[in-house]
């Protein structure tokens, strides 16, 4: 099987990739364009594989697209290349909707156009599988969880982009009969994640002996999915999965903010307890605008439908990506010297001068 994956130098995308590539599951073209949270490190373990090739290129460029997709011939189209931090849509709205509505546009027609003219068999086991998150949903009160059904309800500008690249893809599928399907799912969290999500942004500070800042009072619920499970249902959804069809994924593992940060900072203390206690460094600071309350996600359709769950505990899961950070530093060492330091983002005008 041929597959390309676009954004397969990020942290899902290099997870599906060496999956993909590193159990010989399939050839892949990977498609990305390198911004900041880009880095071919990520991809280094299969770099040398045979059926793995890297593409350095903008989704939003239609003829270097349009070559990808004619030179490769894909059975499927996995698409995660976004700009993905909410933090970085409050400071600058623009990349997001580029990227996230107009590439996501650029690669239905490119595919549209290939697709149509396979024969009748190919056309029908040809995928595109466009990767999206809870976040569309908006936010949950104490009880409930998102499903497919979910009416969409985005908050952030990141949630809006995602949802207009949801709506396009849906289009696509109905109008053109392009064999589309969406998977919407949690947040994830595991190796090569880069460090201004919440989980890496609060072992390194920590291994820094720096403040440890939770937003708000670090009330806010989140359900985590490893990315090892998450590349396990792309992979899953890709090949099974029903045209049109929409799959709810999370990890049924929802935990408050804080109570994340004081399980990293137990085991923190558990690695390397001449820092300890760490959680001494957790610091409560402005809330993030919008910031929506609890995400969780119904995973029932996947279930019974693909036989798919989550395999890792949340607390089993936290522990080995500590280990990783502990264990790869060159990783995130020259991130945090160059392209992210670790400062706040996403703070809106106001509330900055507030904080000051
Ligand atoms: P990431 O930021 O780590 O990686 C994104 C990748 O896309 C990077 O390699 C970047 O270089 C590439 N990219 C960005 N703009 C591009 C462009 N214009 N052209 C080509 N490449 C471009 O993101 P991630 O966390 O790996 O997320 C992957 C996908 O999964 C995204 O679509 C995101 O919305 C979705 N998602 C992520 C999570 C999560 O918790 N991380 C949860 C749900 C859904």
């Amino acid at each position: 099987m041929r597959v390309i994956v676009t954004g397969g130098a990020g942290f899902i995308g290099s997870a599906l990739t060496r999956k993909l590539v590193g159990e010989g599951l399939a050839e892949v073209t990977v498609v990305d364009a390198l911004t900041y949270a880009g880095s071919l490190e990520t991809l280094a373990p299969i770099a040398d594989r045979a059926g793995y090739r890297f593409v350095h290129a903008d989704i939003r460029d239609r003829a270097a697209m349009t070559r990808v997709v004619e030179e490769t011939r894909p059975d499927a189209l996995i698409h995660l290349a976004a700009e993905s931090h909410v933090d970085r849509s409050i400071d600058g709205p623009g990349d997001f909707v580029e990227t996230n509505v107009l590439g996501t546009f650029v690669l239905l027609e490119c595919a549209r156009a290939y697709w149509s003219a396979l024969d009748t068999p190919a056309r029908a086991a040809f995928r595109f599988h466009h990767v999206s998150t809870d976040e569309v949903f908006g936010s949950l009160g104490p009880s409930g969880a998102f499903s497919e059904t979910t009416p969409y309800a985005p908050n952030s500008p990141y949630a809006a982009s995602k949802a207009g690249s949801d709506h396009l893809v849906r289009a696509w599928g109905e109008t053109y009969g392009l064999p589309v399907v969406t998977t919407n799912c949690t947040n994830n969290y595991g190796p090569f994640q880069f460090p201004e999500k919440l989980i890496p942004l609060m072992i390194l500070n920590a291994l820094e002996g720096k403040a440890l800042p939770v937003y708000g009072q670090g009330e806010n619920v989140r359900d985590w999915l490893h990315v090892e499970d998450h590349v396990d249902a792309l992979w899953t959804v890709c090949r099974r999965g029903r045209p049109g069809a929409v799959y709810a994924i999370g990890g049924e593992a929802e935990r408050r903010n804080i109570d994340v940060v004081r399980t990293l900072c137990a085991i923190l203390d558990d690695r390397r307890p001449e820092g300890a206690p760490h959680d001494r460094l957790i610091t409560f600071v402005t809330d993030r605008p919008g910031h929506d309350a609890r995400y969780a996600m119904d995973i029932s359709l996947i279930r019974r439908e693909l036989g798919w769950a989550p395999s890792r505990g949340f607390e089993q899961g936290l522990a080995e990506t500590v280990d990783w950070y502990l264990q790869n530093s060159a990783f995130w060492q020259a991130i945090r010297a160059g392209r992210y330091g670790g400062q706040r983002l996403g703070l809106d005008p106001a509330a900055r001068a507030v904080s000051r």
